[in-house]
């Protein structure tokens, strides 16, 4: 490809509502603009890296002997109100009417879609296992959508789910799929671990997640020094012993009694200041229920002030509980996510009063599982306090716990009947009786993938782009080509050779100064650099550099192509 026809979108300035690396260098490098929040544009130099991970993802979901199907974004209501989802799932779910007034929603994820076609087209025990895929892009209403593409609400997902009839066949499938996992982020080039996850109200038997580690990931995950151990730390804090620490007693100490309480009582107990804790506001709802809205977190601060919350606080004073979920976006009843400083609702009529999340204002400042009492008479309870931290006794007993930080790329599960038992989903056994299906699913961020490589693989000059993610492996880049028609001619000539080699080539004809070139290739972050200039071919040289190198290599002209085999 050459650059007068592939033009290259690159912006020397970092926008200024990026905050991580990845974000900043996916819109400077030109792979990605945005649209309105949380819905992006891919440019053709973007479209080539996620074809690159798309490709890795079908090779080895058809390895593991997984069917692509495709499914539509567009899902009927009536297979959610069977699943009892439509209902249940609160609003990251679009809904829309068609003009026959028929209720759809565009798909967050495809457990009832596949369920129904698994149903229809699965009629014996002969049929299975199955496992069917699909590469499709997914609408979530996140209720932040930020750092670009890596939360996004429409963004595209490898989406697997697997049929069974029973535990030992989903277990085999389940296995087959961590491997593929597995196989898939060492080929992509990321620095990954799979951890245990929650398997939460779904209740199944297993799940993973493989987290990308870096810094900026939204999960806190846990190892073990001595063992295996590795899980996120919902699940840790699952199986963490209940005896309540130190600072959790202290800080019941100095949690406020049940009933109407200030915002400056709220904030010392939450351990925020009243101005990062922006705003908690108990009033009375319907039937005496309390309900409080407790808005936290210094980040969140801009972020509140732009979204909806935005005013809420008069229209709220006596609110209902609908009220309250429509201003804030999410259900009353609604528990913030560990360190993601959303607003949180807890209604006294609701579970939420258990099980509460509160201390958001720094990472790992948080205290989860905080009971407010569910009847307001009741004081909050110890025992309902869990926390995981660095130091802590692994939950297998071997070593200590050390906490990092993790991006969520893909999530498998055994789903179980969760869903075939909702929707009839059933085949002849052998003894030709009717037998609902056992399930498992399988998740890989498709966009999320490539904002977390960049994440791990990036300098101060722009991308270091994995030699598998990366949208072009060679930049050919002759110096002043238009000043020198033997240049030009040799430059061509080179740039033939590498295609017939199988390189993938950007061949930089632009009429531009040399470091121009240089910044922007570093930018983009194509593996492999080659420079021509009338001075090294006077001696049948060109000068290669790696784009992880700190020096150029000179190399004789004809071995250039041996030399990047
Ligand atoms: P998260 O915890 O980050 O919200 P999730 O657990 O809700 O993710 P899953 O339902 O497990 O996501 O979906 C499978 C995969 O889809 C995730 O592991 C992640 O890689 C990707 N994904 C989920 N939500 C988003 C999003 N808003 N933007 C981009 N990728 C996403
Ligand atoms: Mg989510
Ligand atoms: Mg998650
Ligand atoms: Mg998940």
């Amino acid at each position: 490809m050459r650059t007068s026809q592939f033009p290259l979108n690159t912006v020397k300035e970092t926008p200024s509502d990026a905050e991580i690396v990845s974000h900043q260098l996916m819109i400077r490098a030109g792979l990605v603009r945005k649209l309105a929040a949380g819905l992006y544009n891919w440019l053709p130099l973007g479209v080539r890296i996620l074809q690159k991970a798309q490709h890795i993802v079908r090779e080895e979901m058809n390895n593991a002997g997984a069917l692509e199907v495709l499914m539509p974004v567009v899902q009927p209501s009536e297979l959610w109100q069977e699943s009892g989802r439509w209902e249940q799932y609160g609003p990251e779910l679009a809904r829309l009417n068609d003009r026959h007034g028929r209720e759809f929603c565009l798909g967050p994820t495809h457990e009832e879609i596949i369920t129904e076609l698994a149903r229809n087209e699965i009629k014996s025990y002969k049929q299975l296992p199955i496992n069917y895929y699909q590469i499709q892009t997914k609408f979530r209403d996140e209720i932040r959508p930020r750092f670009g593409i890596m939360r996004s609400r429409e963004f595209i997902m490898k989406d697997a789910y697997s049929f069974h009839m029973d535990d030992e066949s989903l277990q085999e499938t389940y296995d087959r799929m961590f491997q593929a996992y597995h196989n898939i982020f060492t080929r992509l080039g990321l620095n990954f671990r799979p951890v245990l996850a929650d398997t939460g109200s779904i209740g199944g038997n297993a799940s993973h997640e493989f987290h990308v580690l870096a810094d900026s990931g939204e999960d806190a995950i846990a190892f073990s020094t001595e063992s295996q151990y590795a899980a996120n730390v919902e699940k840790a804090e699952a199986l963490a012993p209940t005896e309540p620490r130190a600072e959790a007693t202290e800080q019941l100490e100095k949690a406020p009694t049940p009933g109407q309480r200030s915002i400056e009582e709220i904030s010392s107990f939450l351990n925020v200041s009243s101005a990062q804790c922006l705003k908690t506001l108990l009033v009375k709802g319907d039937d005496d229920a309390v309900v409080a809205l407790l808005l936290c977190g210094h980040h969140s601060l801009n972020d509140i002030k732009a979204e909806k919350l935005d005013g809420v606080a008069s229209p709220l004073t006596m609110a209902s509980d609908a009220e309250i979920s429509q201003a804030a976006g999410c259900d009353a009843g609604y528990i913030g996510p560990i360190n993601l400083n959303v607003p949180m609702i807890v209604d006294r009529s609701a579970a939420a009063m258990a099980n509460f999340i509160c201390g958001a204002n720094e990472n790992d400042m948080h205290y989860t599982g905080v009971n407010w009492g569910r009847d307001l008479a009741e004081p909050t309870r110890i025992e309902d306090i869990r926390q995981v931290v660095e130091g802590d006794a692994s939950p297998d007993g071997q070593g200590t716990l050390t906490i990092a930080r993790g991006i969520e790329v893909g999530h498998i599960f055994q789903l179980g009947t969760k869903y075939s038992e909702a929707m009839n989903a059933s085949v002849l056994n052998e003894n030709g009786k009717n037998q609902v299906m056992t399930m498992g699913c399988y998740g890989i961020g498709i966009t999320r993938v490539i904002a977390a490589a960049i994440e791990q693989n990036h300098d101060d000059k722009g991308i270091i782009w994995p030699a598998a993610l990366a949208p072009f492996q060679v930049a050919l880049l002759p110096m002043n080509m238009h000043k020198s028609e033997r240049l030009k001619a040799a430059a061509e000539q080179l740039y033939l050779e590498l295609k017939e080699a199988g390189f993938d080539v950007l061949f930089d004809d632009r009429k531009v100064r040399p470091g121009f070139m240089f910044s922007d290739m570093e930018l983009i972050g194509i593996p492999h650099r080659i420079v021509l200039g009338d001075k090294g071919l006077d001696n049948g040289m060109v000068e290669y550099r790696a784009r992880t190198d700190s020096d150029n290599q000179d190399i004789p002209l004809d071995q250039i192509i041996a030399h990047l085999k």
